[in-house]
């Protein structure tokens, strides 16, 4: 997956004084820890309330194994992941044996990429390899590039058998590439240990993606600091129990002869998207708003709506056009703003 910089679409995270809070069975004598990690190459933060230093600090590292774990299964950055050493095997005609973990990724990647019509597709890593070659080169693949990796992209090409936790890559040189919702997945697996340890009101930010379950005690829900696209304006999200992802071309993008392509991939040209976007989604799990905001990158705006609501998320689309820069929203989404500052 790519390395996202935290600066893409930022989302800050914080917790404001309100009114009238919730109250858990499990709220006497909280304090707050914070706990921060590099993990799948973003900084990682985990902000939490805790009974005991001990209780917090098992949990955190709890947390940062998981992440460990994760890492090694999902990453394409290393050819020893439980992704790569499935994609060696593509077009030899077997199915292999994967982790829930992997398999539940590629499921939901599955669904995503039927509701968006393939515009999600997480067998665009032969695409991706060629972008990154070009932003190291500063100049485009050729046609022929693009055309031989056409032929291991295609969604068709990945047959999941779930009652046998396998997988079969029917093309060769097929590239799995789940830099699109592997964090999100990540990030709601974490929130899921939180609860196992008893741990009921945390955030969790994995480089600007973020998911918060009940609120800090005494406040009614966390306040999230959004940034979209390059926009100098921050919109601020009261979420409990909630996911917001960002995506978008503010860092991650390679410009030449003046044209500037996203590392977001059009799976219909096999380039990066050239149309300036940058998308935020809110869903109740991470996988959701993760894979949705990158979408929302490809699929056109209008259609993007729809199916973020379709998916019974919300959302906002900024499109660069010159110096104009549209905005699309889902009806739900103003509901989420916070109130200003007391
Ligand atoms: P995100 O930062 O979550 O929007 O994910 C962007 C990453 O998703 C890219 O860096 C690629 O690794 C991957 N990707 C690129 N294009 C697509 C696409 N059309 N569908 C799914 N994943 C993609
Ligand atoms: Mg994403």
């Amino acid at each position: 997956m790519l390395r996202k910089s935290l600066v893409i679409s930022c989302t800050i995270a914080m917790a404001i004084s309100c009114t009238t809070p919730s109250t858990l069975p499990t709220d006497r004598g909280l304090v707050r820890y914070e706990f921060a990690r590099v993990r799948m190459g973003v900084p990682f933060r985990a902000v939490f309330y805790a009974a005991t230093a001990t209780k917090a600090r098992s949990a955190a590292s709890a947390i940062f194994a998981r992440l460990t774990e994760l890492d090694r299964r999902l990453s394409d950055w290393t050819a020893t992941s439980e992704l790569m050493r499935l994609c060696a095997h593509a077009g030899d005609g077997e199915f292999h044996e994967v982790s829930s973990d992997l398999l539940r990724v590629l499921q939901h990647a599955e669904r995503l990429a039927q509701r968006t019509h393939g515009a999600f597709n997480v067998t665009v890593g032969p695409f991706v390899a060629l972008w990154r070659r070009a932003r190291k080169i500063g100049k485009l693949p050729s046609n022929q590039a693009l055309s031989r990796a056409a032929n291991a992209v295609g969604r068709k090409y990945v047959q999941l058998s779930p009652e046998h936790s396998s997988v079969l890559l029917i093309q060769r040189d097929m590239r799995l590439d789940l830099g699109g919702i592997a964090k999100g997945y990540a990030i709601d697996q974490c929130i899921e240990l939180l609860e196992r340890h008893g741990i009921h009101r945390a955030l969790i930010d994995g480089g600007g993606d973020i998911r918060v379950s009940h609120a800090p005690p005494g406040k009614r829900h966390w306040v999230i600091a959004v940034q979209s696209g390059d926009s100098e304006t921050h919109e601020r999200l009261a979420l409990v129990d909630r996911a917001v992802a960002t995506s978008g071309d503010t860092m991650q993008f390679v410009e030449i002869d003046g044209v500037r392509y996203s590392h977001i991939i059009d799976p219909r040209t096999g380039l990066g998207q050239t149309d300036r976007r940058a998308a935020t989604v809110v869903a109740k799990t991470c996988i959701e708003a993760d894979g949705l905001a990158t979408a929302g990158c490809v699929l056109p705006t209008e259609e993007a709506i729809r199916v973020i609501e379709a998916c019974a998320a919300d959302g906002v689309l900024h499109r660069r056009r010159d110096d104009v820069v549209e905005m699309h929203e889902t009806t739900g989404y103003r509901r989420l703003l916070a109130a200003a500052p007391e």
